[in-house]
């Protein structure tokens, strides 16, 4: 590095839509034999492109890539790859896409300037003198304007740019981060983070009315910009602070309708598996991933910077791997580490709470895309309550007693039998887990089968059921044995009743799947010769193991019937569960509950007493 005068980015002209198609197919053929046939048929024949402007017509396209085409990236650097060879002794290089860098020596640079202009022509690659950007070291300038003088197609007559090129010694910007001197940098961040503070603004607005867009937006698109730009920039770490005071103080303040504390904002920093919302904050990411990044992008660096063209992709993405995968552990040590210190202050409510949100298939809502079209959205209260529920706070208005004339709260609203609302909940999921086995291919499937009457069987258990009228919920016929009966019955349980708090998850599935067991295993075992399986769940969207068994199963049968990758199958599986037990569990807050009352339709008596006539 200490041998360097400084570096040349290269701008080309339109550079995607002009590279000579039949050089590259030719090229092709010899770099790269395994992508050659597709390439060709792609390009072969000019590329159809329906426009729409006055009525509609079709342009061909004949040179360049195509835009949208899945090849385009490959395509483009595989035709570019013979320039940059032919370059390369001139000048040490790096090219990514259509951005092509030269570091070195200043007479050295022009050379391979000089040369990328004359021939790049030939490829479809077209500098442009006037955007291309010398930076070189303060104590180079006026060489850096000699060796380039006249270097430009186009000379300006006076001022300081003689030439085509613009040469500067502060820095500039460079595939979205900048280079140049500890000032430059600092002003680029600012000005980034700036921006970003103001999307984050915006984002805040559309919270209060759309809270499941505006945090998908947030989580899913915009701090991936702070991502890349942390990754790239090392020691900018404190520049970040005023985003994350715009993202606890505007933007979560509107989504979740309150302030939240430092522990809370630590919570919510969390990958969302381990009961965080993935709202990272910026100032931390930044530290870590300005660290994780040169560590894994090592080999890559290596290759640079002994300028290698000759080497083993295959063997560089298993190294690469490799590391990814040190990061990765390291990154979940480190948050496992937090959630702990958040645990050891945290209040009760907080520490059941999450412990509800960390079992598997909780945070699926947190996670999901909004849509319509997939039943994936909530609306602005769903979420709101989701949320709080999610962390156990105090629901927003809430009614202060209930129809059943106690007073009112999650946990009464998700023990209270009136209104039948947990009842829809149990069979929103019995029906979901039974539209699911019938698109897995079992056509034999029944809701609510009733069981043989008994002729004076004995059990062993007390509990068991001996109802003649006895039904499971769900019967398939070859779920686990070929043309053998399986019965299911569901059971959604509160990890919030007051009987579960102080049990853990473990616990509370184990009895929950054992009391049903007792109840029907046995009898279906025995008289219906059957295999039975309880399906439980939590409201928050956990399952018990016997679940997760009947779910893996289930999505095997579809994967293979559909022909989707397993692990896509079993998290949409989860997903369309969680969602059901989610909505239904908001059902059961916010639905209204009204004892039965013999409604009077007396419409003159109603005119009269209650002057109903306007
Ligand atoms: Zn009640």
């Amino acid at each position: 590095m200490m041998m360097i005068d400084g570096i040349l980015l290269i701008d080309a002209d339109n550079a995607f839509n002009r590279i000579n198609r039949a050089v590259a197919l030719h090229n092709i053929q010899h770099i790269c034999p395994a992508m050659k046939h597709v390439l060709i048929n792609f390009y072969r024949t000019p590329t159809r492109i329906f426009m729409k402007g006055e009525g509609f017509f079709e342009l061909l396209s004949r040179e360049g890539t195509t835009q949208g085409c899945p090849l385009a990236m490959a395509m483009y650097a595989l035709a570019l790859v013979p320039l940059s060879k032919q370059l390369q002794p001139q000048c040490k290089q790096v090219w990514y896409a259509d951005d092509a860098t030269g570091c070195d020596k200043l007479e050295k640079m022009r050379e391979w300037f000089d040369t990328l202009c004359e021939i790049g022509p030939t490829y479809g690659y077209f500098p442009k003198p006037p955007k291309c950007i010398l930076v070189v070291k303060a104590d180079k300038l006026e060489q850096a304007k000699k060796v380039f003088k006249d270097s430009g197609v186009r000379v300006q007559t006076e001022g300081s740019k003689d030439c085509g090129i613009e040469i500067n010694t502060e820095g500039t910007r460079h595939l979205g981060a900048a280079v140049g001197n500890p000032d430059f940098k600092e002003k680029y961040v600012k000005h980034k983070v700036d921006n970003w503070v103001s999307a984050v603004k915006k984002l805040a607005a559309i919270a209060t009315t759309q809270p499941h867009a505006a945090f998908s937006a947030f989580t899913q698109s915009l701090q991936g910009q702070w991502t890349f730009l942390s990754r790239s920039m090392p020691g900018v770490s404190h520049l970040f602070q005023p985003l994350e005071d715009s993202i606890r103080h505007d933007f979560v303040r509107s989504l979740l309708k309150r302030e939240v504390n430092d522990l809370e904002r630590d919570m919510l920093s969390l990958p969302a598996r381990m009961g965080g919302m993935g709202i990272f904050k910026p100032v931390e990411e930044c530290q870590i991933s300005s660290t994780n990044s040169p560590y894994i992008s090592a080999p890559l660096v290596r290759l640079i910077q002994r300028q290698t063209f000759e080497f083993d992709p295959r063997e560089l993405a298993e190294e690469m791997k490799t590391l990814r995968k040190d990061v990765d552990r390291e990154s979940d040590d480190r948050s496992k580490a937090k959630l702990a210190t958040i645990l050891q202050y945290a209040p009760e409510e907080l520490k059941l709470a999450v412990q509800a949100a960390s079992e598997k298939g909780a945070s699926s809502w947190v996670t999901a895309t909004p849509s319509f079209d997939h039943g994936t959205i909530l609306h602005k209260g769903e979420f709101v309550d989701a949320s709080y529920i999610r962390y156990g706070w105090n629901l927003l208005n809430l009614p202060l007693t209930c129809a059943c004339e106690t007073s009112f709260s999650l946990q009464h609203a998700l023990d209270c039998k009136l209104g039948g609302l947990r009842i829809i909940q149990h069979n929103e999921v019995r029906d979901t887990l039974a539209q699911c086995m019938r698109d897995a291919g079992y056509s034999a499937v029944e809701i609510e089968p009733q069981l043989q009457p008994l002729d004076g069987e004995q059990f062993e258990y007390k509990s068991a059921n001996k109802d003649d009228e006895a039904r499971s919920d769900i019967k398939c016929c070859g779920f686990w044995n070929n043309m053998r009966q399986a019965y299911f019955d569901v059971k959604v349980v509160s990890p919030f009743a007051r009987s579960n708090v102080h049990l853990k998850p473990a616990q509370l599935f184990k009895n929950a799947e054992r009391s049903k067991i007792r109840e029907y295993g046995e009898r279906i075992r025995n008289v219906d010769h059957g295999d039975f399986t309880p399906l439980v769940f939590t409201c928050a969207g956990g399952m018990a193991p016997k679940s997760h068994l009947v779910l893996k199963r289930l999505a095997e049968k579809l994967s293979e019937r559909q022909n989707i990758h397993l692990s896509v199958v079993s998290g949409w599986l989860r997903c369309r569960l969680s969602f059901a037990l989610l909505r239904t569990t908001l059902l059961c807050v916010r639905a209204t509950r009204r004892k039965k009352i013999a409604c009077d339709n007396n419409i003159e008596l109603a005119v009269a007493a209650a002057r109903m006539d306007y």
